[in-house]
C-alpha cells in the first residue's frame, strides 16, 4: 500500500514523497481513511508509531479553511500534555500545510512563556495546538472561540490524565460545540482513558498498534566479544563497512556518550550525543537531524532514550551493556517493528560477560556471538 490509495489530497501525497515518507505506517493505513470518513477515532498508538501524521494528513485533506480568517474561531483544536509536544505537532502541520489552498494559520500555545504575544497572535488561527492550562487562560481572556470547531484531537491522552489535567479538560469540553469529530490518541488504554473515551467519542473506529516489546522475532541480534579499547574501531568499522545510515548507539554514561560521538566525528562519521546534560534545543536539533537523515549516528543513554520518538530504527548498537534485561529490550525493541527487519548489535567486553549471560538467561535467548579477533577492522 502507498499513500496514493488512502484518499488524501494530491498536494499532500506530493509532500509525503518529498519528505521521504515511502509508505504509510500501520496507524496511518488505519486512521487516515477513518478520519477522512468523518468518524471518531480511538487510537492506541505510542510516540514513534507515526501517529501525528495519521491525524495531521486527513485533517489537512478534508477541512475547508477560510481564506484569511478574520476572527478568533478555530477549526481544529489539538490538546497535548507538554509544550514540547505542542511545538512538535505544529511543526508537522507546517511541513504538510505548505501547498494547501487557501492558506491558513497554525499556532501552538503553552504555558511558561508570556501570554500577551499569544493573545495577539491568536487572531485568525485555524489550527490550534495547546496545553490545557494555557488554553483555558486564553479562553478566559476571550482570545479564542470554538463555535465553529470541527475537529478535536487529544494527543497522548494517557499522559494528559496522568499529569492531572482531567478538570481542565472537562472545562474545555464544555466549551465545544456538540457536533464535531473527536480523535483520541493514547499510548496505553487504561481506565482513565476509557472514561474519556466514554464521554467524548461516538461510535469510534478503534485502532490499536501497540508494539509488542517482547516480540523480538523481527530483530536480528548479534554480539561481539571485544575489549574496551577496541570498541571505537569496531564501531567505526561496522558503520563504514555496513554503510549504515541511521544508527542509535547506547552508552552507560553521558561522559561516554560524548566521548563516542566525538571520536566518530573525528573519523568523518556524522554523530552527536544527546543526554540529560544537553539543553532542550540541542537535543531537539540532534533528534531532528537524525530523523531526517542529516545525522548518521545518535549516541545516547537509557534515560534519554525513552523520549526518543523514532520507530522502525534499522540499527541499534549497545556500545556498553544496559543495566537490566528490561533496558535491553527497551533499547533493541526500537528496531524491527512492523514489517521492517532490524539489527541489534551488542559489544561485550570481558568484564561484561557475566552480566550479559544474565540478560540472555532472563530473556530466554542466546545471542549469536562473533569474536572480534576474527574480524579484520583495522
Ligand atoms: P510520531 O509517532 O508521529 O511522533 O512519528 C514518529 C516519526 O516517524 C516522525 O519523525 C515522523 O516524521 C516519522 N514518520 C511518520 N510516518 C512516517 C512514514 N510513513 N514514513 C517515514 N517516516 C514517518
Amino acid at each position: 500500500m502507498t499513500f496514493d490509495n488512502l484518499g488524501l489530497q494530491q498536494s499532500l501525497v506530493n509532500i509525503l514523497k518529498k519528505e521521504n515518507y515511502k509508505k504509510p505506517y500501520p496507524i496511518q493505513k488505519l486512521a487516515i481513511p477513518a478520519i477522512l470518513k468523518g468518524n471518531d477515532v480511538l487510537a492506541i498508538a505510542p510516540t514513534g508509531s507515526g501517529k501525528t501524521a495519521s491525524y495531521v494528513l486527513p485533517i489537512l485533506s478534508s477541512i475547508k479553511f477560510q481564506e484569511g480568517s478574520k476572527d478568533r474561531q478555530v477549526d481544529v483544536l489539538i490538546i497535548v500534555p507538554t509544550r514540547e509536544l505542542a511545538q512538535q505537532i505544529k511543526d508537522v502541520f507546517n511541513v504538510f500545510e505548505k501547498d494547501i489552498s487557501p492558506s491558513f494559520k497554525t499556532m501552538a500555545i503553552y504555558g511558561g512563556v508570556s501570554i500577551n504575544p499569544q493573545m495577539k497572535s491568536l487572531f485568525g488561527v485555524s489550527i490550534l495546538v495547546a496545553t490545557p492550562g494555557r488554553l483555558l487562560d486564553l479562553v478566559n481572556s476571550n482570545a479564542i472561540h470554538f463555535d465553529k470547531l470541527k475537529t478535536l484531537v487529544l494527543d497522548e491522552a494517557d499522559k494528559l490524565l496522568n499529569l492531572g489535567f482531567k478538570d481542565e479538560m472537562s472545562q474545555i469540553f464544555s466549551l465545544l460545540p456538540s457536533k464535531r469529530q473527536n480523535l483520541l490518541f493514547s499510548a496505553t488504554l487504561n481506565e482513565k482513558v476509557e472514561e474519556i473515551n466514554q464521554i467524548l467519542l461516538r461510535n469510534p473506529t478503534i485502532i490499536n498498534v501497540t508494539p509488542k516489546e517482547n516480540n523480538l522475532e523481527n530483530i536480528s541480534q548479534l554480539a561481539y566479544s571485544i575489549s574496551n579499547e577496541k570498541k571505537g574501531p569496531l564501531l567505526r568499522y561496522l558503520i563504514k563497512s555496513g554503510n549504515l545510515k541511521q544508527v542509535l548507539v547506547f552508552t552507560a554514561s553521558t561522559y561516554k556518550a560524548d566521548n563516542v560521538s566525538d571520536k566518530l566525528r573525528k573519523n568523518g562519521i556524522s554523530a552527536r550525543a544527546i543526554h540529560g546534560k544537553k539543553n532542550q534545543e540541542a537535543r531537539k536539533m540532534a533528534l531532528q537531524d537524525f530523523k531526517n537523515g542529516k545525522l548518521r549516528v545518535l549516541v545516547t543513554t537509557d534515560l534519554l532514550a525513552r523520549g526518543i520518538d523514532i520507530e522502525y530504527l534499522p540499527h541499534v548498537i549497545n556500545y556498553e551493556l544496559p543495566r537490566s534485561p528490561k533496558d535491553y529490550i527497551h533499547r533493541i525493541g526500537r528496531t524491527g517493528r512492523a514489517e521492517s527487519l532490524g539489527e541489534a548489535i551488542t559489544f561485550v567486553a570481558p568484564e561484561d560477560e557475566h552480566h550479559f549471560k544474565i540478560i540472555q538467561k532472563k530473556m530466554k535467548i542466546s545471542v549469536e556471538r562473533i569474536e572480534s579477533n576474527e574480524v579484520d577492522f583495522n
